[in-house]
């Protein structure tokens, strides 16, 4: 049998190797630590956590990331797997004994006789046979720069820079309104991509003021601020000058209030569409290293999103990642040279959970392919489907930036209460069918595996 290469042994490529052998394919991992670090790992361990110890919620019915600890755990996942055996009590989330945790997925694939690691780092992309990369958020420079020159620079980046994320059914809409900037776009579509919401100029001064006094983030050492000149943390903006946001992000210009035709709005905050489904929009402008807590006080005062519930919040981070949507095909092949699957961070999914599920898919089609048949992607009705749907297809290209799991991504329930009262039926809804369908598609593809 051919022997499948996996670049990064971090979470999501140590989920794919174990998928992989569990298969009966032969794999080798090629890891640069602990020869050559990253900022944030410490260890020459497989499957090192490099900051927090939790998995998030491990709550499967009325949790998205809950729901994907779930569906991996049927999926006889390495990392769900090991996760539960060093589990520390942290109320409702899945929190490990990280070091433990780190040895003993390493012990397990080091352990397995199709598994071989070999440690260095790979600085070209490989010109035949089946590889995946999963380098992570801290991809090496020189494979960066590799990867780069296959895609185009303006196709990777290396820091993201993430707007909030707005559920749509969570916006009122007796304060917003639809519009894009002077009634740009041909389509209908187009011309519902833009949701605003606007402020007096009272609103405004205290928003400012608000932004000005929030906690924030540090970087982190070895992450330059420099690389963000394009694209400033709006607190930046509002400590350049009171004025700048108005004539930034925030212009009120080419925009008509609906509901109030003849008021002209201080400032807008507009909010664009994010996903196929209109589920999501992002606001627009909005990157921020403000602490999640000071994020959720400060957005809320926008008017129209005072009830506003958060898919994501924002950030900006040292952050490696490829423009899936135009990249990858859905068998996570990048289309110019299919011999190379992506997976985990790099792929444009954010978190530990995230990046370990799309190893695990990586994994078992890059086998599969080995084995001579694609698999094809689960329903996107699951949490896994959302997830890769949205990666390599769902999502915006221009305006792609990393993505957490989140109910948003998945097609919505009919016949169910919309707002806020309605939601936990919906998620309930939600993860019931997810399972179903998570349920079926492992039974129908449950040949492939060895
Ligand atoms: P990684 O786990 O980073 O694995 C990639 C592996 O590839 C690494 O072992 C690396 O050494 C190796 N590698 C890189 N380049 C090469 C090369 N050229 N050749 C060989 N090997 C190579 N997520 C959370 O859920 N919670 C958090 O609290 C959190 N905090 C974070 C803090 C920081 C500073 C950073 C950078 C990220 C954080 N993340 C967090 C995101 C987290 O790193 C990822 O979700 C997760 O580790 C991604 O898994 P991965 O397998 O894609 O990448």
């Amino acid at each position: 049998t051919e022997t499948l290469h996996i670049i990064g042994g971090g979470l999501a490529g140590s989920e794919a190797a174990w998928q992989a052998a569990r298969m009966g394919i032969p794999v080798i991992i090629h890891e640069m630590r602990p020869h050559v670090g990253t900022f944030a790992h410490r260890t020459g361990d497989l499957a090192e956590m490099v900051c927090s110890n939790s998995f998030r919620s491990d709550d499967s019915e009325q949790n998205a990331v809950g729901l994907l600890h779930w569906e991996m755990r049927q999926a006889d996942g390495l990392i769900m797997a090991t996760a539960d055996r060093h589990r520390l009590p942290a109320g409702g989330a899945l929190a490990v004994d990280r070091d433990p945790f780190a040895q003993s997925v390493t012990r397990t694939l080091l352990d397995h006789p199709l598994i071989t690691l070999e440690t260095g780092e790979i600085t070209a992309l490989p010109d035949h046979g089946h590889w995946i990369i999963a380098t992570g958020p801290l991809t090496s420079s020189a494979l960066g720069a590799a990867i780069q020159a296959e895609t185009g620079a303006e196709r990777l980046a290396f820091f993201d820079a993430i707007a909030p994320i707005v559920y749509a059914d969570s916006i009122d809409m007796s304060v917003a309104w639809m519009q894009s900037r002077y009634d740009k776009g041909e389509t209908e579509a187009e011309q519902k991509a833009y949701l605003n919401c606007p402020m007096t100029r009272d609103q405004y001064e205290a928003f400012i003021d608000a932004l000005l006094a929030a906690d924030k983030t540090e970087f982190h050492e070895g992450e330059t601020a420099g690389y963000f000149d394009g694209c400033l943390p709006i607190e930046v903006m509002a400590e350049r000058g009171r004025e700048t946001l108005r004539h930034g992000p925030m212009k009120p210009v080419g925009l008509t209030n609906a509901h109030k035709p003849d008021e002209k709005p201080y400032a807008v905050v507009q909010l664009r569409r994010d996903n196929a489904l209109g589920t999501l929009y992002n606001i627009v402008g909005f990157q921020t290293k403000m602490k999640y807590g000071a994020q959720a006080s400060v957005f809320k005062m926008i008017p129209g999103l005072e009830d506003a519930s958060f898919a994501r919040l924002g950030g900006i981070h040292r952050n490696t990642f490829i423009n899936s949507p135009t990249l990858l095909d859905n068998q996570m092949r990048l289309r110019s040279k299919p011999h190379i699957r992506f997976a985990g961070q790099v792929t444009g999914v954010e978190g530990y959970v995230e990046s370990s599920a799309m190893g695990l898919l990586a994994g078992r089609m890059a086998a599969s392919a080995i084995l001579g048949h694609d698999l094809p992607p689960p329903p996107p009705t699951t949490a896994m489907g959302a997830l890769i749907t949205h990666i390599t297809g769902g999502a915006e290209a221009k305006t792609f930036q990393p993505m957490n799991v989140n109910f948003g991504l998945f097609p919505p329930v009919e016949g169910l209460k919309g707002g806020r009262r309605g939601r936990k039926d919906r998620y309930q809804a939600y993860t019931d069918r997810a399972k179903t369908d998570w349920r079926d598609w492992l039974a129908q593809y449950a040949l492939d595996a060895a």
